[in-house]
């Protein structure tokens, strides 16, 4: 620990002795005032539909909330509960599903709407029993339990960290003090209200707490914060660097058939982007080696390299596709396995961003009569 840490820990000590407990009422009352009206929030006095807070809280995930609320709209359209979710193709789901991300989460949902729905339709309301459906850790389980079911139970999602993090100026750094913060946040808790109190929690961090520039004149807890007292509170959460994955590199295989349709096939359904819609690609390696790639092509032809590179970061590892580009008459065959799907229908198909970026990529750097520029 260095001397500046150490003098911050005094300090923190020092203004957490000295500060009024944050209290729940407070909160509430701000919430009350100042929460958001998103699609999937009850309104003050509705009870929540489980269906609306769990479809939306596994969307959510490592999403944004701008990002989520079309798709939302769009799965309840499509989907208004559980049991139509279940009856659904999954191929179906994850084209709905496809630019969110985290594909994983949309081949769970469905697994977990089939079993709810075998189960008769009805949502269990206890963590443990939530926490044993597809797809369902510890948070979610917490936050589906407290908002659709009153459960007296804490959901700590970034929000909620980076909220109890400053108000105690907690000097761990993440994520190992995980199982402290969630200590501190139940120590909060008021007797009622526990949804919302879930909910005012992550709306503080959300629009107020804001991991940069907070709001903290015109926070409930401002008298109360340890890390507004330090006058630091953009130093809180402390963490531990993540590393980013080692970079992989592959080729991308864009086939235009000459009335514009192009070659795609469907992933394995389980593994990254499991069950979802690619152009063929070689296989992405640390050692990647582009004169011998086009061994791994669909096709024998004469393939032409676009300039430049596709980009992607994935959860654990960065990304980098060649992107090469055949023409074929329209009378060949896919190859096994493949198919041709027509540019009108490019958008039924479970186009992940990554391969989104790819046929964006082609679309721009190929000449009309398909020469690369
Ligand atoms: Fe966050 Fe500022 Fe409120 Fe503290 S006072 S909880 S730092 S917004």
């Amino acid at each position: 620990m260095d001397a500046r840490t150490d003098q911050s820990n005094l300090a923190g000590t020092r203004a957490r002795a000295k500060a009024p407990a944050p209290d729940a009422p407070a909160l509430l009352a701000w919430y009350d005032e100042h929460r958001r009206a998103l699609p999937w929030r009850a309104m003050p006095g509705v009870r929540p539909d489980p269906y609306r807070v769990w479809l939306s809280e596994i969307m959510l995930q490592q999403t944004r909330v701008e990002t989520v609320a079309p798709y939302f709209e769009k799965f309840l359209e499509r989907w208004p509960d559980v049991q139509a979710l279940a009856a659904a193709k999954l191929s179906e789901v994850l084209s709905a599903w496809a630019g969110l991300g985290y594909y994983a989460r949309a081949r769970n949902l469905h697994a977990c709407a089939s079993e709810i729905a075998r189960r008769g339709g009805e949502f269990p309301r206890t963590e443990p029993k939530l926490r044993a459906l597809p797809g369902i850790g510890a948070y979610t389980a917490a936050a589906v339990a407290a908002i659709a079911f009153e459960a007296r139970t804490i959901a700590i999602d970034g929000n909620v960290e980076r909220v109890v993090a400053r108000l105690f100026a907690l000097r761990e750094p993440l994520p190992k003090a995980k199982a402290k913060l969630h200590a501190l946040a139940t120590r909060l808790q008021p007797e009622g209200r526990h949804g919302d109190f879930v909910q005012a929690l992550m709306e503080l961090g959300a629009i107020v707490c804001t991991p940069k520039k907070p709001d903290c004149p015109h926070c409930p807890w401002q008298g109360a914060c340890a890390a507004n007292a330090l006058g630091e509170p953009e130093r809180f959460p402390h963490k531990i660097g993540k590393k980013e994955g080692k970079l992989r590199r592959g080729a991308a295989f864009v086939v235009r058939r000459e009335d514009g349709a192009v070659l795609l096939r469907t992933r394995p359904v389980k593994g990254l982007l499991g069950g979802m819609t690619e152009v063929p690609t070689s296989q992405w390696t640390h050692r990647f080696d582009d004169m011998l790639v086009l061994g791994q092509a669909p096709l024998r032809r004469e393939w032409k390299r676009l300039p430049g590179t596709v980009r992607h970061i994935f959860t654990h590892f960065p990304l980098e596709l060649i992107v090469l580009t055949a023409r074929v008459k329209k009378k060949i065959r896919p190859p096994k396995g493949m198919r041709f799907v027509r540019q009108q229908d490019l958008h039924r198909e479970a186009l992940p961003t990554l391969m989104r970026k790819v046929l964006a990529h082609a679309s721009r750097t190929i000449h009309p009569e398909g020469r690369a520029t």
